[in-house]
C-alpha cells in the first residue's frame, strides 16, 4: 500500500503554494436559481494545521512525533460557510481565504457547478 500513500502526499504537496499557503479545491452544484441570486453555502473541508503534540517540529525532544508521523502537521475538519454572488455561472472559480484556528492560511478555489 505504500506506493499509493507516497502517491496521495505527493498530490497534497503538489497543492502547496509555498510559504505554507495550501490551496484546497471544490466544487459546488447550485440550481440555476441560486446562481442567478446568489447563495450562502456550507462547505466542509480538511485543513493542514500545526500538529498540537509537537508543535510543528515533528519530534518531542529527539523521538519523532508519533500523532503527526515526524510531518509537524496533521489535517484538521473544518467547516465554513461562504457566499456565492448573484449571477454565477457554470464553471465559474470563486476563490476565498481562511485562516482556521491553530491552522495554516488556506486558499479555496471553488467551482461552481450550475444544474
Ligand atoms: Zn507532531
Amino acid at each position: 500500500m505504500a506506493p499509493i500513500v507516497d502517491r496521495m502526499r505527493e498530490a497534497f504537496f503538489a497543492q502547496t503554494g509555498g510559504a505554507g499557503v495550501a490551496t484546497r479545491r471544490a466544487e459546488v452544484e447550485l440550481t440555476a436559481r441560486q446562481a442567478d441570486q446568489g447563495v450562502r453555502v456550507p462547505l466542509d473541508l480538511t485543513v493542514p494545521h500545526t500538529c498540537p503534540a509537537c508543535g510543528g517540529r515533528g519530534e518531542l525532544w529527539t523521538d519523532p512525533c508519533g500523532l503527526c508521523g515526524g510531518s509537524g502537521a496533521g489535517l484538521l475538519p473544518h467547516r465554513l460557510h461562504f457566499r456565492v454572488p448573484p449571477g454565477v455561472r457554470n464553471g465559474t472559480r470563486l476563490r476565498y481565504s481562511v485562516t482556521p484556528p491553530h491552522a495554516f492560511e488556506t486558499h479555496i478555489e471553488v467551482r461552481i457547478a450550475v444544474q
